[in-house]
């Protein structure tokens, strides 16, 4: 935990142009000057895509705190290049997704959200890597994030955490793949499956727990692979699920692990934290322990995570 009184440094700002957010860039301004910020290092991109150059610059730079203005897709791409910096981001939610801002209690109000980047306390937060590339809240193949979005609200409260796993797949576009995954090595899954998918966090998309206890900060990745294809079988992982938890369903397998290598028997899209990559026949994917360290709300000895 820090002090209360902690020394504000160098403070880099890294916004993406067309995200709004409370009273924009010149509020988030105003509120750096009020919190003493001396020197500002000030960058806007105008695509998530640009924002990994200036997060390099920004810790070339020396800078002491790395705020970062956008969505999961910004703070993805400037967690790619800040992990293993040991330099301390805050988020300010400025994006249309928040998943990760939202799975760790910081606030989206701009004032708020700003005071939490400068008083808050310094957890250091687990990563996943996949192919190479950090992601902070989820990875998959076999789903549309966007899509996702879509899970109509009273299959949410049916369904609760599972239900994502559910739309997701009734917007699946391709069918069942031929699929093998490897955990530690050892293979874990090998047959048809329709979608794989990786949590850092338990809320994956519109306030739905995907995972059960999924902790960032545990040295673990949550998987997930489900099987279930066709009205038939959707019908009884929809039973399955009404009456409990996920897992109890024949369609959806669920662990934890530390090292995770997919194969595909076609290529497959995947995502990460919401932006769609390459399609690929092979995923590798580890989990990046203490890999970034975010300011976030003080605990107020309730979780937060
Ligand atoms: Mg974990």
């Amino acid at each position: 935990m820090l002090p209360r009184k902690q020394k504000v440094g160098t403070v880099a700002v890294i916004a993406h142009q067309r995200k709004s957010f409370g009273g924009g860039l010149d509020e988030l301004r105003r509120l750096l000057a009020d919190e003493g910020v001396g020197e500002l290092l000030w960058y806007e991109v105008p695509k998530s895509k640009k924002a990994p150059k200036k997060a390099r610059k920004a810790l070339k730079e020396g800078a002491d705190l790395i705020l970062v203005w956008g969505g999961d897709g910004m703070v993805q791409r400037c967690v790619d290049a800040i992990a293993g910096s040991g330099v301390t981001v805050g988020i300010l939610p400025a994006g249309t997704g928040n998943l990760f801002a939202q799975n760790l209690g910081i606030p989206e109000d701009l004032p708020k959200a700003v005071h939490v980047a400068f008083h808050g306390e310094n957890r250091k937060l687990d990563l996943g890597k996949v192919n190479g590339e950090h992601f902070a809240v989820m990875a998959g193949v076999g789903f549309d994030a966007a899509m996702m979005e879509e899970a109509d609200r009273g299959l949410k409260d049916r369904l609760g955490r599972a239900a994502y796993v559910w739309t997701g797949l009734r917007h699946v576009r391709g069918e069942l793949v031929p699929m093998e995954v490897r955990i530690d090595g050892v293979t874990w899954f090998e047959g048809e499956a329709s979608c794989l998918l990786l949590g850092n966090v338990g809320t994956i998309t519109g306030g739905i727990e995907a995972f059960d206890d999924a902790r960032p900060d545990d040295g673990w990745l949550e998987i997930g692979v489900t099987t279930a294809n066709g009205p038939i079988q959707w019908a009884r992982v929809l039973g399955r699920m009404s009456a409990g938890r996920s897992e109890d369903s024949p369609f959806v397998r669920m662990t934890r692990a530390r090292k995770i290598t997919a194969r595909f028997g076609s290529p497959m899209t995947y995502e990460l934290d919401g932006g769609a990559k390459g399609a690929v026949t092979k995923l590798k994917a580890k989990v990046v322990p203490g890999g970034v360290t975010i300011r976030v709300p003080e605990s107020t000895g309730s979780e937060q995570l």
